[in-house]
């Protein structure tokens, strides 16, 4: 008897929308999942389905990271209204399951009626008539699917999403999207997290300190060579790595860092911390960019 093994791989990642209507800056994180499934099978035993389940997954999260317009459909922060390019995503969704009912099903359906009673004409010879009348009623199907679809695309084209629904486009946006300074506050918090994880397991295991994980996700990738050095991941917007500055991090009410980057910065690099007080302990960040939407790409 086969096993099946499913892998799921989760990366969170912030995406940065710079609204076209009022000009405000607002960053929301986007769950991306990679999922996949292997059999056990004759050649494939149970430690090798597992492992290309676990490859599969994390192939299909790449795959979708390396999308370039990957995104959610999240209102500005400060005005409520949609990005022209994720208008389309909120009206497809809104028109996804008439589609599914109205539109794809029959034309399924009507497939499988058409080639099954069209095939049954050609052999049974005693109900050609009732067979082919029930073929040509799957080619109707098909035909009525067809057109309800290219109806929904029209009604998906028309549809503004900005136009309906203020009140769900303001609690989304409460929800989900942050003033960049309130995303930085929030990764300062998970920052700090790390560093206070580290200290204290030196200080309770001075002869095995280890790398603690950071309490968020997208944290999880820091390997460092050296498992004493603690390496965190920090998410500057993109013109950073053009412009370089420096981000400061309050990691107490005594304690400050400052991380110095230069303009030449590519996306991975890793930099040493400046203790601006004493008594904190070395540690490195390495820097990524806040993913953003092609068309979020304008000259300011
Ligand atoms: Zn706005």
């Amino acid at each position: 008897m086969s096993t099946e093994y499913t892998a799921t791989v989760k990366v969170v990642v912030p995406q940065l929308v710079h609204c076209v209507s009022c000009d405000f800056k607002s960053v929301y994180e986007q769950t991306v999942t990679g999922r996949h499934t292997v059999e056990t099978g004759l050649l494939t035993g149970d430690a090798s389905a597992q492992a290309a389940a676990e490859q599969g997954a994390r192939d299909y999260l790449m795959a979708r990271l390396n999308d370039p317009e990957l995104c959610n459909a999240i209102p500005c922060r400060n005005c409520y209204r949609y990005q022209p390019y994720m208008c389309k995503l909120v009206a497809q969704s809104r028109y996804n399951t008439v589609g599914c009912m109205f539109g794809y099903l029959p034309i399924v359906l009507g497939i499988l009626v058409a080639l099954v009673f069209g095939v049954m004409t050609l052999f049974m010879k005693d109900e050609r008539l009732v067979s082919g009348i029930t073929a040509g009623g799957g080619l109707v199907a098909v035909m009525v699917g067809w057109l309800v679809l290219r109806r929904i695309k029209r009604f998906v084209a028309a549809y503004d999403p900005n136009e309906h629904d203020f009140g769900k486009r303001k609690a989304l946006a409460e929800q989900r999207a942050l003033a960049p300074h309130v995303y930085d506050e929030m990764q300062t918090a998970s920052l700090c997290d790390a560093y206070n994880e580290r200290v204290s397991a030196q200080q309770s295991r001075p002869w095995a300190a280890t790398a603690p994980q950071q309490s968020r996700p997208w944290a999880k990738d820091a390997a460092p060579d050296d498992p004493t050095e603690l390496i965190v991941t920090w998410y500057a917007e993109p013109a950073t790595f053009s412009t370089g500055g420096a981000v400061s991090i309050r990691l107490s009410a005594t304690m400050h860092v400052t991380v110095l980057i230069p303009d030449t910065a590519t996306p991975g690099d890793e930099f040493p911390v400046r203790a601006d007080t004493p008594n904190v302990q070395p540690f490195k960040v390495r820097l990524l960019p806040i993913r953003v939407h092609p068309e979020e790409q304008r000259l300011d």
